[in-house]
């Protein structure tokens, strides 16, 4: 293998920066163009005022034993720290009281969370049908096990993952492997059981049962750590504006100090934005840039609080709580953030990050935040009986925040393959393909090293 070929990857988030750290593992000349100042895309960790606040994602599951190499590679071992075992109780709301999700068959007979009927209609799921159409989250999930189950556990934690909408998100692409079970076992319950048996054998871990990780200095340690190995290789506050495909190479258009400049690529890796590729490709592939710019981003809010410990009135004993939309909140919920990790503050104080927004909720802008802040702060506080005002608050609005698998997204899936096709060496990543979680972007990332691997061996 020519390992002196170039590779331009686009984008240094968490995709683009583990896929150019692969590569150049690999040998590969590698160079990523980033538009934003910094590298990490949406995983940003600020510490002000004694609280270590992670304004995008705040935590991940060891899903991919990929994640554990590169962390140990890159040194970052002694950063590491684990969710603290209280973080494995998660509480719902509902009907203005916090109850917990039952994590054994004895406390779901027990748990007030869901009614007889519907616990006693769980036992019909093994001889329910397979769909013959592709189905939304809420229909699947109605369909299968209940309207209860979708309203006080499937809809607020598919909001807690995508902030998305269940009438909306395709099973098949936001949950593939649910939809599997369906389709290989006929049974979600019979299937559980089943791969958890398989899953043993294998190192691939579920999502119920990886452990959940961040890093002393917040999630921000991991593309920093990989930016510093990538050295010169990292170009940012540099947008690509085009790319020009000449024979089976390619030239990168990009602004770079006010001045237009053009980069050589043997194959480009894009893990960029699906809405952002599709204004780069506008004008060589309208129907594909189409497409792209159709994946539909909510805007979320991330609301930072933090409070005196002894103001807070009630046990924190948890991962924090989400609500169901039936609630009727103007919040997603709230993650217990000094329950779970240490050093996001001191021992005087707690804090808690709280989700505006999502796919069932209007979109956010810059000028509305004022509103939805104010009200969040007050139902929280009445939720988690805490009678005084926060000591530190802070925000971030991603006006795009999170790629939605809604249904139709086939379309999206074959596009992409048929873009591939169409051009040998360019390959596709980030997370509106294979996951949107922390895990499945580095997980995509080694599919994509691999690709091209595979690519420049033949
Ligand atoms: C608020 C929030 C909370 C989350 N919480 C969690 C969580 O707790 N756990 C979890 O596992 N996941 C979580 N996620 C999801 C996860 O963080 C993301 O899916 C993941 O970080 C996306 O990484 P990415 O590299 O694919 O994309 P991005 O992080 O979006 O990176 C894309 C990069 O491309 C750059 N770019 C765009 N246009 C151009 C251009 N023209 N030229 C050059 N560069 C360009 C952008 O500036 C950006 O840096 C959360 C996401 C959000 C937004």
């Amino acid at each position: 293998m020519n390992t002196k070929k170039k590779i331009i990857v686009l984008g240094a988030g968490i995709s683009g920066l583990t896929a150019a750290y692969l590569l150049k593992k690999e040998g590969f000349s590698v160079t990523v163009l980033e538009k934003k100042e910094n590298a990490g895309g949406s995983i940003e960790t600020i510490i002000e005022n004694g609280f270590l606040f992670d304004r995008g994602p705040s935590s991940s599951l060891e899903t991919y034993p990929v994640i554990k190499t590169i962390i140990e590679d890159l040194d970052l071992s002694e950063e590491l720290i684990y969710a603290d075992k209280k973080g494995n109780k998660r509480y719902i709301l509902k009907n203005n009281e916090l109850i917990p999700l039952p994590m054994s068959p004895r406390a779901f007979l027990s748990s007030k969370l869901f009614s007889a009927k519907a616990k006693l209609r769980l036992l019909t799921e093994p001889f329910i049908k397979r769909a013959n159409k592709e189905e939304s989250i809420a229909e699947f999930v109605k369909r299968r096990i209940g309207k209860e189950f979708l309203d006080y556990a499937i809809s607020p934690f598919v909001s807690g993952v995508y902030a998305g909408d269940p009438s909306k998100l395709s099973i098949k692409y936001a949950f593939p492997k649910l939809h599997k079970l369906e389709r290989e076992y006929g049974s979600l319950i019979l299937g559980t059981i089943r791969t958890i048996r398989k899953r043993k054998k294998s190192a691939e871990k579920s999502k119920q049962s990886a452990k959940m990780f961040s890093f002393k200095n917040g999630m921000e340690t991991l593309p920093n750590k990989i930016a510093l190995f990538l050295d010169n290789n990292l170009i940012t506050s540099t947008e690509v504006q085009s790319i020009l495909k000449k024979d089976n190479s390619y030239n990168i258009v990009f602004y770079k100090d006010g001045e237009q400049k053009t980069l050589f690529a043997d194959s480009v890796v894009s893990t960029i934005p699906a809405y952002a590729l599709s204004n780069i490709i506008a004008n060589t592939d309208k129907d594909f840039a189409k497409i792209l710019n159709d994946v539909f981003y909510p805007s979320v809010l991330v609301l930072y609080i933090g409070y005196k410990k002894s103001d807070v009135h009630r046990s924190l004993d948890g991962f924090g709580f989400l609500i169901p939309q039936k609630e009727e909140k103007s919040f997603l919920g709230a993650i217990w953030n000094s329950v779970l990790f240490p050093y996001r503050t001191d021992n005087d104080n707690v804090c808690f990050t709280l989700f505006i927004g999502g796919a069932t909720k209007e979109r956010i802008s810059g000028t509305t935040t004022g509103a939805p802040i104010k009200k969040a702060i007050s139902e929280f506080q009445q939720i988690m009986n805490i009678k005084n005002v926060p000591v530190y608050t802070s925000y971030k609005l991603w006006k795009k925040a999170i790629p939605q698998y809604n249904i139709g997204y086939e379309k999206v899936d074959k596009a992409i393959k048929q873009f591939e096709s169409n051009n040998p060496g360019f390959f596709l990543g980030g997370n509106y393909r294979r996951g949107i979680a922390l895990g499945d972007c580095l997980h995509s990332a080694e599919i994509i090293r691999d690709e091209v691997k595979k690519y420049f061996t033949l």
